[in-house]
């Protein structure tokens, strides 16, 4: 499936291209047809699944389609940083249309207040609101709700164990009944049964279950500059701890460039790439079954159609794009119970990458020094801060 499937607007999907989103997560694929069909929908999906877009593609479809006035599109928040993040997505994936949001959220001075109050008079499309904020602002007139389209509750269970129960409830007296409401929430627990069966009607419901590697694998990190993977990875094979082992890269080239430095180095490898044919691609795995071969480097094709017991060693040469995709990978070793190792090379830029992938795993993975011989390496430092990877858009004013 792509994006082009939901018949997206041009301009939304500039918007796609330009973030870098090539193809949608699960939770995409199954929420984008029921938010575009206009259904209420409760979604158990954690951060890190892709779930913002989920709900912020459809609804800057619908914006796009049918205009929107007033508040179009509250999105309630359990925290300030949350409400940031959520802002900074909308206005990369809105970066070529004409939709703006703006962050509401408590613990700045008056002058902030006073500023957003602004915005908002000017005409908003979308206010991400913690509710604490906005209930000590709703009588005061500066949200006009009465053309509310989309209601949306994001992680919902962590505002209710904010205490956020009661305040929910008052801002949604203050919305129009006839609205699409949307809960996300990343556990289920009976008092967001309650709530939403109290604020949706009649809802679709979805689950995406969070992918965890098998116990069995033993994972690992390099932090290492880009110039030092390829002696890393020469010293891991040559070791010989490792009998089958399975290499990732992000590109074709890559894959190709790995393959000739290390049949230099006397290393019996494979290279597995689109650019075969099948039956070049069979004779491979044929080949790494029957361990004459001991080593294959791939793209992800290969993480998903590969199917081989006794694998020891899967190395994630680059960080892979996103956390199915190193769970995938990984799986391919430790599979029926056995044990098998994973090591990923983590450079500077790929941290807050991997930070990602930890953090959907819930785990953190051990990072071994590099060998001495090798030199300085990077420090571990993600910013996670850092979500979403869009342009800024510099003029928040709405053209009207
Ligand atoms: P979320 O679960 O909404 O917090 O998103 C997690 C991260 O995945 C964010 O940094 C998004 O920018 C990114 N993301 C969301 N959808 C996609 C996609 N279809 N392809 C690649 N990255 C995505």
């Amino acid at each position: 499936m792509t994006f082009d499937d939901f018949d997206f607007d041009h301009d939304l999907l500039d918007g796609l291209d330009a973030m870098g989103f090539k193809k949608p997560t699960p939770i995409q694929e199954q929420a984008i047809p029921i938010i575009l069909d206009n259904k209420d929908l409760i979604a158990c999906a954690q951060t890190g699944t892709g779930k913002t877009a989920a709900y912020v593609l459809p609804i800057l479809d619908k914006i796009l389609v049918s205009g929107s006035y007033d508040i179009n599109t509250l999105i309630l928040s359990p925290t300030r940083e949350l409400a940031q993040q959520i802002d900074q997505q909308i206005e990369a994936l809105a970066y070529f249309i004409d939709v703006t949001s703006i962050a509401v959220y408590g613990g700045g001075d008056g002058a902030a207040w006073e500023q957003q109050k602004k915005a908002i008079k000017k005409g908003v499309d979308i206010v991400i609101a913690t509710p604490g904020r906005l209930i000590s602002h709703l009588t005061s007139g500066a949200f006009k709700f009465d053309k509310l389209q989309h209601l949306v509750l994001d992680e919902a269970d962590r505002m209710l164990d904010m205490g956020f129960y009661d305040d929910i409830v008052r801002i949604i007296s203050y919305l129009p009944k006839k609205r699409q409401t949307l809960l996300f929430s990343a556990t289920m627990p009976p008092k967001i049964r309650t709530l939403a069966n109290t604020i949706l009607v009649d809802p679709e419901q979805i689950s995406i279950a969070i992918s965890k590697p098998a116990a069995g694998i033993l994972q690992q990190a390099y932090m290492v500059h880009d110039k030092q993977k390829t002696g890393l990875i020469k010293k891991i094979l040559k070791d010989g701890k490792y009998g089958s082992v399975l290499m990732f890269a992000s590109t074709k080239e890559a894959v190709k460039n790995i393959d000739i430095t290390l049949r230099k180095a006397g290393i019996g490898v494979k290279a597995f790439h689109s650019d075969l044919l099948q039956d070049e691609r069979e004779e491979i795995l044929r080949e790494f079954k029957n361990k004459r071969v001991p080593v294959i480097i791939g793209t992800d094709v290969l993480s998903r159609g590969i199917d081989v017991e006794g694998i020891d060693l899967v190395v994630n040469y680059d960080v892979p794009p996103d956390p199915e995709d190193y769970i995938h990978r990984i799986g391919r070793t430790a599979r029926a119970a056995t044990t098998g190792t994973a090591i990923t090379f983590i450079t500077e830029k790929d941290q807050n990458k991997f930070a990602r992938i930890e953090q959907l795993m819930g785990t953190e993975v051990t990072k071994l020094p590099l060998p001495e011989e090798f030199g300085e390496a990077p420090e571990y430092k993600p910013d996670t801060s850092k979500r979403s990877s869009g342009k800024k858009r510099f003029n928040k004013s709405r053209k009207k």
